[in-house]
């Protein structure tokens, strides 16, 4: 199965591939006989340095390699399937012809005792001497049957010298991720040459009761089964297995830092009285709803508690989470500490801010704003009164992240939309708390659902709550698509809206004029002020703006200064104007599922109904679908599963926001039962074990610190 250029001689000093001496993982893959210091350094390029490398370069797929058959038949099973297989005939060369050209080629004639076939190579400059009439050899490559002849073009050749070469079976074949001077077949020929002595190295780093439980190949096993299936199904379970460690160590680090979280960090304990509550109550100007009581009384039993509240709400666009988060702050306030509620944007900074402050008029709670666009003199005064204790509240951006900021004695931290901020900035909150020993109960909030798959790998180490149902009088947006011929009709429909005194959106998805031809905010106003809404006040927002002109822009809408805002995406998240019935949605092709969610959630919060209209042509059928599916669902969650399943983990919530170093085996979007038994495992384990401190994990624990404990902040202090 080697290719001429392939073979030579072996380096006796060098590991010989039959003995099955173990050989270290650690060794350098130049160690390896026949892997010259050019080669090596070939596979350092592909960032392969060890024999232990090699073994985790796994095959990006598989190809059958039939076996070895006369030519007439391997003639006739190519006629009948279609499936690209890899077929090997043996025989002697008959004829060969030298085609000079700019690709030169060689052409032979191949025959055994039923017939011949046809081998084809181009800039085969090895071979020119090689191949030539009597010369006997075994021919491997994809066949194609072409004008009678059953041809392979560049097969690999190894010639034999007597018949005593045994036939060749069929097998399947891995493909690695490759460079040009680094091919696949050459890395297949370098890792079965070393497997078998390297598999002895190969230590086990999960108990054999876990194994066997979960019905497990040993990890010995699965690189053999993955390097040198002896079928699909093997390699199947090999990557299963493979894709399990990866999983179960990502889940034992979210175990770890739960774990540590609660048993090495302490809360301020904030008990939660009757008398508290009515207070804390009669602040807010409704009644909340049976799933937010709900919500509230789990946080407020975590609250109590001196284990750090670590917890996760998630709820639909308008389902009520600030009212949420104000109860929690107030409950601080309550016991004479501070609280932070962090947004993603200014504009929801603000929005946030303006919701707090209203709420509280006339208290004696002292509540601050912070963005980056604070001039410095106001900066310092809220500076100062969060040192000193002067505020009670802050709201804000990530500039309440900065080193600058010291609280006195802050309890309470609530991140809002979490996707935007990462684990690193849940630890930044963390360590503001009243002392090292004593940090903050953190209340994370998102209005995207985050799938299951993902809230159990990113967010593994938090409780989750959900608010569920609507707000009283609210329906979901109703939502309707339109092509882009008919938008006169759109407009002419949304100026009789207007004209009943009702707000509206138009969202664009460029800031300015582009070669790409989409709308852009300046120019489709100025079209809209000119044409199908003329008369109307029309605002404009991006997020090129000034953080201070935006605001006004909010400000004016807000209080019916203007009657359509037309914008980009800066009003994904958060906004709330009761008053805004309409968003139309220009290009909505452009736009992801839960993005489009997040966007139409923005109108129909006042108790008004709600519409939504994307105009758009899907360019496929799988855009027809997801226009489809937004249409039809009005159910946060299921347009995330949704969303996730067209568009991967890895665009709809990069590990990189999560701040982890990225899966290298496991797929998200396929492997969740593996994912639900990893965490399952890793929970009971630590459960059990603690800190993963039992003698007999000490080298995963070191492995699993090694992979996650920066990016977590796992403490090693076993
Ligand atoms: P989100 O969960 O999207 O952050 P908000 O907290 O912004 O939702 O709430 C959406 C709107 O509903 C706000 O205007 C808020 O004042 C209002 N609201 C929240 N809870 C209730 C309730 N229980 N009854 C009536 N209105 C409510
Ligand atoms: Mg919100």
């Amino acid at each position: 199965m080697s290719g001429a250029e392939d073979s030579r001689p072996d380096d006796p000093r060098k590991v010989a591939s039959e003995s099955t001496t173990p050989i270290s993982l650690n060794a350098a893959i130049s160690t390896i006989s026949g892997v010259g210091s050019q080669l090596s350094s070939r596979f350092t390029s592909l960032g392969l340095r060890t024999i232990g490398d090699l073994l985790k370069h796994l095959p990006i797929r598989y190809e059958t390699e039939v076996a070895e058959a006369a030519v007439t038949e391997a003639k006739e099973a190519t006629e009948t399937t279609q499936a690209s297989v890899t077929r090997t005939v043996r025989g002697e060369i008959q004829k060969v012809r030298h085609v000079p050209s700019r690709r030169p080629r060689i052409e032979a004639l191949l025959a055994d005792e039923s017939g011949t076939i046809r081998l084809i190579w181009f800039n085969a400059p090895w071979l020119t001497r090689k191949i030539h009439p009597g010369v006997r050899g075994i021919a491997q490559g994809r066949a194609k049957v072409r004008g009678g002849y059953l041809e392979m073009v560049n097969p690999r050749w190894e010639e034999i010298q007597d018949e005593s070469v045994p036939t060749r079976g069929g097998r399947l074949r891995p493909i690695y991720s490759a460079t040009e001077d680094l091919q696949s077949a050459r890395i297949e020929k370098v890792i079965s040459s070393v497997l078998d002595c390297a598999l002895d190295s190969v230590v086990d780093l999960i108990r054999p009761e876990l194994i066997s439980r979960r019905e497990l190949v040993s990890l010995r096993e699965a690189y053999r089964m993955v390097h040198a299936p002896q079928s699909a199904l093997e390699a199947e379970r090999g990557r299963n297995r493979l894709a399990y460690d990866e999983l179960l160590c990502l889940q034992l680090a979210m175990a770890m830092r739960r774990w540590q979280v609660r048993n090495a960090m302490r809360a301020p304990s904030l008990e939660m009285s009757p008398g508290i509550e009515e207070k804390i109550r009669s602040r807010i100007p409704f009644e909340l709803t049976d799933s937010q009581q709900q919500v509230c009384r789990e946080i407020s039993e975590d609250l109590a508690s001196t284990i750090p509240m670590n917890r996760l709400l998630q709820g639909d666009v308008g389902s009520g989470k600030t009212a949420v988060a104000v109860h929690a702050m107030l409950t601080a306030v309550a016991h004479g500490h501070q609280a932070v509620l962090l947004a993603p944007t200014e504009i929801l900074a603000q929005q946030h801010l303006r919701t707090v402050e209203e709420m509280l008029v006339g208290s004696r709670v002292r509540v601050a704003g912070m963005t980056g666009s604070l001039r410095t003199a106001d900066r310092a005064v809220v500076i100062n009164g969060l040192a000193s204790g002067e505020f009670d509240i802050a709201v804000g951006t990530h500039a309440l992240l900065g080193e600058d900021i010291q609280f006195k004695s802050l309890a309470v931290a609530i991140i809002d939309e979490q996707h935007r901020f990462g684990v690193e900035q849940r630890a930044a909150l963390r360590a503001k708390g009243v002392c090292a020993e004593l940090v903050p109960h953190t209340l994370v909030m998102t209005a995207t659902p985050i799938p299951r798959t993902l809230a159990l790998s990113f967010f593994g180490d938090l409780d989750v709550s959900s608010l569920r149902g609507r707000l009283p009088g609210r329906t979901a947006p109703t939502t309707r698509v339109m092509p882009l011929g008919r938008s006169d009709e759109v407009y002419r429909w949304l100026k009789t809206r207007i004209d009943r005194g009702e707000q509206v959106f138009v969202v664009v998805p460029a800031i300015e004029e582009s070669q790409l031809g989409l709308k852009d905010v300046a120019s489709h106003a100025t079209a809209l002020a000119a044409g199908a809404l003329h008369g109307c006040r029309i605002g404009q927002m991006h997020g090129q703006m000034k953080s201070a002109e935006c605001a006004r822009v909010m400000d004016d809408f807000r209080g019916g200064l203007i009657d359509v805002l037309v914008c980009t995406i800066i009003i994904e998240v958060g906004v709330d104007v009761p008053n805004a019935t309409v968003m139309v949605i220009e290009h909505a092709e452009r736009f992801g599922l839960a993005q489009l969610h997040q966007l139409r959630g923005r109108v129909g919060r006042g108790g008004k109904p709600g519409f939504c209209v994307l105009i758009g042509d899907p360019p496929n059928e799988i855009a027809q679908g997801r226009f489809d599916a937004i249409a039809n669902s009005s159910d946060g969650f299921e347009i995330a599963e949704l969303d996730l399943k067209l568009r991967g983990p890895g665009e709809f919530f990069g590990s990189r926001q999560s701040g982890l170093p990225p899966l290298r085996i496991a797929d998200l979007s396929r492997d969740f039962a593996i994912l639900a038994n990893a965490h399952e495992d890793a929970q009971s384990w630590i459960g059990i074990a603690g800190d993963l401190n039992d003698k007999r994990d000490l080298q995963l624990r070191r492995r699993v610190l090694g992979m996650y404990g920066s990016a977590l902040g796992l403490s090693d202090v076993g």
